[in-house]
């Protein structure tokens, strides 16, 4: 099973201190790999040390969260490209990326975090790189922009959108990613049912979106492959083998 999204590079979960990253020889166990989101440039380099050490098992993809990218200037963001296109064959995506009207509801900032999240989508097609994509409360907005901007390989990061939506979505082959809270969310259950398996990615968001109260960590990945295999009635073996395989073949994985 493989992690498409969390974030073993934060430095801004519980005060500085990241308790995933302590337990990342124990994960290898569990997992084939992990994809690491940087959410800003500060957890990008944090990011690509990791994705060295444990190499082959933990992979990069550097981004911008919208609701950091509203806090860069112009000069910070230039840098930050600058970066990842130095560092683009050590990375596997770009993202997470993209819109969040729940957070950022002011014009002139959602103005701005459509600006920013075009300059990332400009330097994923310069690197051939697919998108990650946050679209909280935005998901229209951001499947619009990615379609125009003729954007070829995305995932929709924590999808918990209409069937609807989420078909137009697969229509363009762009994939879907289906976070841990499945197991309490009545949308995330809704597309993992609907969705072909050919579509559907997984992810945890990890050390965030945890059962209760407790921290997520990467090996609840698991819980989303049972769910899948429960509500399409398909075996687990096979929903984890051909999800891998979506991975692999996605991100272009050396494993
Ligand atoms: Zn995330």
């Amino acid at each position: 099973m493989i992690d498409i999204h969390c974030h073993l590079s934060t430095k801004t979960f519980n005060k500085n201190y990241n308790p995933l990253v302590n337990k990342i020889e124990e994960y290898k166990k569990h997992l084939k790999a992990i994809i690491d989101s940087a959410t800003n440039f500060e957890d990008a380099k944090h990011s690509i040390q990791l994705s060295e050490k444990y190499k082959n098992f933990v992979f990069s993809s550097l981004g911008l969260h919208p609701i950091e990218a509203i806090n860069y200037t112009e000069k910070e963001i230039d840098e930050y490209l600058e970066f990842i296109y130095q560092n683009r064959d050590k990375i596997v995506a770009i993202g997470e990326i993209g819109l969040d009207y729940y957070w950022i509801k002011e014009s002139e900032k959602i103005k701005k975090s459509i600006e920013v999240f075009k300059r990332f989508i400009e330097i994923s097609k310069d690197i051939k790189k697919p998108i990650i994509l946050h679209a909280r409360l935005a998901i229209e907005d951001v499947f619009k922009i990615i379609v125009n901007e003729d954007v070829k390989s995305a995932v929709f990061h924590f999808f918990d959108g209409k069937i609807k939506t989420a078909k137009e979505i697969i229509k363009e082959n762009y994939f879907i990613s289906i976070n841990n809270q499945v197991y309490k969310n009545p949308a995330i259950q809704n597309v993992a049912k609907e969705i072909p398996l050919e579509f559907l990615v997984t992810e945890t968001d990890s050390p965030w979106c945890g059962i209760g109260k407790e921290i997520n960590e990467p090996t609840n990945i698991k819980i989303c492959l049972e769910y899948i295999s429960k509500l399409k009635n398909i075996s687990l073996e096979t929903v984890e083998k051909t999800i891998d395989e979506n991975i692999i073949r996605l991100l272009n994985l050396n494993i």
